[in-house]
């Protein structure tokens, strides 16, 4: 059984920063994923949004990790080449009725230390953004926008670069021991570690139980959400949000613009049964196009692309509503484990502070010799797309992979896709490939290139036909083969 001095359980944006700030000392790191790739909760299913913490709870942890996780978020992402854009937010007052809740955030924000706060009037919203409506708005300029997915899986990569299993397909199904000594049953077999991190997200009660520590219920509330054709991105420049709504679990429903360039509208806030419900509803969409074109009327039907849904791991029940404290704790039931519960927004802005907190706590049982061969720097993956012909028509001559674009709707190259699919996590789904380059992400929904994806996962690396899926084991997308094979499609 292989002996680990950390276990985290959980791949999401969180338990991946911790497994990476965990690197920085000379400790063995296990990081234990139930599904084929990290990022497949609720870290890849979010509004993307650096939050700067002006509507969080002041005086509590919450606050104190969003704002810290802010202000350390542009430099983390620039050492591990991820994207990140300082788009700036307004949110909007409707109408003069709502303009003293712009005050009442702007007082809050100012309390938690977020810089640059300012409350516009009507005819600076129109000037910052001609298409929006709104009599007054509290200007929000330092708020940004990342990729959690490039986010949560750099982490991971650097991680494992500085010498951290991270193993996929293992979900926790056991945890006996004590500390120093814990035995972790996973579906791919035990491992051993001297202390254990349960960041498993909607999980964590569960994995937490595993333990015997009965303490924590989750509750699954869902959130919508519809993406816009990146030819309309140019519609907006700033996210946009509405005075959020009194009580309520989320934020209200707010136009963010992607990195990609889309234009994301979202998210609802529902209470579900199961914290696996990531459907998406017809009811709900049209109250989100409704609710979209009161901010932004220049929104059509006809500009959605996609849809979906990620889910908020509440410690408030529905008949509670609002947000809870984030809860990080080691309880007497379990001495040597740290449980990471209700991690709601903005835990993907606080997931770099939470690291640090989670490190500090390590530090108490064992002690941090910093690594001296860790490197926090990392190469992202190219975008020839957003390069200059210049430096294009560079790469095509060096590499004629880069001059082969196998999907149309998002310019990726045969280049990139080879790239994704030697990730050093190994993850060889159909989706782990579109989260790192792009391709079936655009218009067409991998309508053109699915098929070349797959083309070149059987016959270029050899993939089995039946292996390969869109997320995982459970989802193969071929039941095996009808016709020789070797007549390929054309590139
Ligand atoms: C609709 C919505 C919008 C949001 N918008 C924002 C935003 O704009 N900005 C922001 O800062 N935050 C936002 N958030 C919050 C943010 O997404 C989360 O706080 C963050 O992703 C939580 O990360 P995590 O790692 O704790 O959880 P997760 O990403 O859910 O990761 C937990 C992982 O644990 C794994 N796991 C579970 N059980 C086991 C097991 N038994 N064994 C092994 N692995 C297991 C899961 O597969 C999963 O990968 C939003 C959330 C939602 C739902």
């Amino acid at each position: 059984m292989e002996q680990y001095d950390v276990a985290v359980i959980g791949g999401g944006v969180v338990g991946c920063a911790i497994a990476r700030e965990l690197t920085q000392y000379r400790l063995k790191v296990a990081l234990l994923e139930k599904e084929a790739d990290v990022c497949r909760g609720t870290s890849g299913k979010n509004s993307a949004v650096v939050h700067t913490g002006f509507n969080v709870k002041t005086g509590s942890l919450k606050a104190r990790l969003n704002v810290a996780g802010a202000r350390m978020f542009e430099g983390l992402c620039a050492e591990l080449d991820v994207p990140f854009k300082r788009v700036g937010k307004l949110v909007t007052a409707l109408t003069e009725a709502e303009v003293p809740e712009l005050h009442k955030l702007k007082a809050t924000g100012d309390a938690n230390g977020v810089p640059s706060l300012e409350i516009v009037d009507g005819a600076t919203v129109k000037k910052m953004e001609p298409n929006v409506g709104g009599v007054a708005a509290l200007s929000v300029p330092t708020a940004a926008i990342t990729s959690p997915f490039h986010l949560t899986i750099a982490l991971a990569e650097v991680a494992v670069a500085n010498g951290a299993d991270v193993l996929l397909q293992a979900e926790v199904t056991a945890i006996s021991g004590k500390e120093g000594s814990f035995r972790i049953t996973t579906r791919r077999g035990a491992i051993g570690s001297k202390l254990v991190i349960n960041s498993a997200g909607l999980y964590s009660d569960h994995v937490a139980r595993l333990a015997g520590v009965r303490r924590y219920k989750v509750y699954p509330c869902r959130g919508e959400y519809f993406i816009i054709d990146s030819a309309k991105g140019g519609l907006i420049k700033h996210m946009v949000y509405p005075v959020p709504p009194k009580g309520g679990p989320g934020l209200g429903v707010h136009l963010t613009p992607t990195i990609d360039g889309n234009i994301l509208i979202g998210p609802s806030a529902e209470y579900v049964r199961r914290k696996d419900d990531v459907a998406t509803t017809r009811a709900v969409a049209r109250k989100l196009l409704k609710e979209a074109q009161e901010i932004l009327p220049a929104i059509s039907p006809r500009d959605v692309i996609a849809a979906y849904a990620g889910i908020r791991a509440k410690t408030t029940p529905s008949s509670v509503g609002g947000f809870g404290e984030f809860i990080i704790e080691e309880v007497p039931e379990c001495p040597g484990m740290l449980h990471l519960v209700g991690i709601e927004s903005p835990g993907l802005t606080a997931a770099p502070a939470i690291a640090l907190d989670v490190a500090q706590w390590v530090g108490r049982h064992l002690s941090l010799v910093p690594n001296g061969h860790f490197t926090s720097k990392r190469n992202g993956a190219v975008t020839f797309r957003d390069l200059p012909p210049e430096k294009q028509a560079e790469l095509v001559a060096q590499d004629p992979d880069y001059g082969h674009i196998v999907c149309r709707c998002e310019t990726v190259t045969r280049k990139e896709l080879k790239a994704a699919i030697e990730n050093p996590l190994g993850a060889r789904s159909l989706n782990s490939i579109k989260y790192r380059a792009r391709a079936t992400m655009g218009r067409c929904q991998g309508g053109f290139c699915g098929p070349r994806v797959v083309d070149m996962l059987v016959n270029e690396y050899h993939v089995p036909l039946t292996e390969i899926s869109l997320k995982g084991p459970s989802s193969s997308l071929f039941a095996g083969e009808v016709k020789d094979l070797t007549c390929t499609p054309q590139r």
